[in-house]
């Protein structure tokens, strides 16, 4: 098919890749952290061809068969967005192609955190340039994985420690065949010369229970008291959270806040707990509307309040609205617990168990080496709605995400040796201390049939 365009000026990579990747090799005494960004094709499969940066710097248009063709004729594995669905859309088959994926690089660099699975969501998440045409995204990839590598260069943890973990993740990764592995390593400052490190300091590398903090127990809980919540102080606390918009007031919802008040009313009869059925249309603004009264309560009362949603994806819902209320990350983290059934939450003791497997199945280290950079950097070890990627399942396989879960029940509780660092148990325990746990309708059941916290 016809060549578009030609943009760059000279290689894309010139002066980073392979000049200063062989001058680094050549110094032996002195490896700096620099960017070595592969000298290969950068590809984005569009709906009906495929856009293809050439060292050279031209852009080529070309049909999916010779997009394949020229990938199977390149000495690298191409830079790709989303490396399954682009093998996919070319007709390379199931087998996910082997590529130097940028999203594999985020999960990398930037574990835990939100970016769109494609060169325009990476670039926003990345504040760089936004591609407005497939052309532009092929271009996007280059500079996604320049600004990914760079701030491994200028990580800012100062921390030997922290570095040294990541280069013990790179090289078990790159005996997994991880394409960045290098690249990556370059950029941490660290010299490869195909040696790899002694089998005992790659299983450390993935021992991420060893960083995580222990939960721990109170013991006794304090009883929360049972101060009442009026309507004005239900009414003040939604004008706090509504502070920063701008839109109208709406009196349907400061109604709504201040009729719920009732079913914080202290209990005169045993046994009969207080409710009130509400109901208003959509538009009205109900989520805070009965968040305002929920945290004073709370705050009152110095006790929890559970609140009950239908799905996961409201949940998540929920948990976004309560950023008005705690604009603060960290204090968000401590006053905010989101409660789901242990399947969704990652068991330490099955990656413990799917490490074992590793020297079975080395390519499997890729994936393992994203997870362990994952749990290192999740706010609570959900791996279904939570801040786990929701793309990062399809590249890496969805059957290693159910292993990695507690989805048959094989827990073992107290008797796991990971027990004291259990997401699901501190997450139990958390829950005990926040002012507000979002939960669903189905785990709220089953405690109450059950009668205590158990699941
Ligand atoms: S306590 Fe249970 S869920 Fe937690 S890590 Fe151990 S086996 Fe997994």
């Amino acid at each position: 098919m016809q060549k578009v365009l030609s943009v760059l000026c000279g290689k894309y990579c010139a002066g980073t890749v392979q000049d200063s990747y062989t001058a680094a090799m050549a110094n032996p005494t002195a490896p700096q952290p620099e960017i070595m960004m592969p000298e290969t094709l950068a590809l984005v499969a569009g709906s009906r061809a495929a856009y293809v940066v050439q060292t050279s710097g031209e852009i080529d248009c070309l049909s999916f068969g010779e997009a394949a063709r020229a990938i199977r004729n390149a000495s690298l594995p191409p830079l790709v967005c989303h490396a399954r669905r682009t093998g996919l859309r070319l007709g390379l088959g199931p087998e996910p192609l082997r590529a130097f994926d940028v999203l594999e690089l985020f999960a990398f660099v930037k574990p835990a955190e939100f970016c769109l699975p494609t060169p325009l969501g990476l670039a926003q998440a990345l504040d760089l340039p936004l591609p407005a045409n497939h052309e532009d995204e092929a271009i996007a990839l280059i500079r996604v994985g320049e600004a990914l590598l760079r701030q491994l260069v200028n990580l800012p943890h100062p921390d030997e420690r922290h570095r040294l973990g990541l280069v013990g993740l790179a090289h078990a990764m790159n005996l997994g065949g991880w394409p960045w592995a290098k690249p990556v390593l370059a950029a941490l400052g660290e010299r490869f010369e195909g040696d790899t490190p002694h089998s005992q300091s790659l299983r450390r590398a993935f021992r991420v229970w060893d960083k995580l903090p222990e939960w721990e127990d109170r013991g006794f809980e304090a009883k929360p008291g049972d101060a009442p919540v009026s309507p004005l102080e239900a009414r003040n606390r939604l004008a706090e959270m509504l502070a920063s918009q701008t839109s109208e007031e709406r009196p349907g919802q400061q109604q709504f806040a201040a009729g719920v008040t009732a079913a914080f009313d202290p209990c005169d009869v045993a046994d009969q707990p207080r409710f009130v059925l509400a109901e208003a249309g959509t538009g009205v603004g109900k989520t805070l509307g009965y968040v305002a009264p929920a945290s004073v309560w709370a705050d009152k009362n110095d006790g929890t309040v559970w609140l009950s949603t239908f799905t996961r994806n409201l949940q998540r819902q929920l948990d976004d609205e309560l950023d008005r209320l705690y604009p603060d990350p960290d204090e968000k983290k401590r006053r905010v617990v989101i409660r789901k059934g242990r399947e969704n939450y990652f068991c330490l003791l099955n990656f413990e168990e799917a490490l074992g497997r590793m020297e079975t199945r080395p390519g499997g280290a890729i994936a393992l080496g994203l997870v362990a950079r994952w749990v290192l950097a999740t706010r609570d070890g959900d791996m279904a709605g939570g801040d786990f990627p929701a793309w990062l399942p399809d590249m890496m396989g969805r059957g290693l995400v159910r292993e990695l879960t507690d989805t048959k029940g094989e827990c073992i509780y107290s008797a796991c040796p990971h027990f004291a660092k259990c997401f699901i148990e501190h997450s139990k325990r958390r829950a005990k201390r926040a002012k507000l746990v979002i939960a669903n309708h189905a785990l709220v059941m089953m405690q109450t049939a059950l009668g205590s916290s158990c699941s």
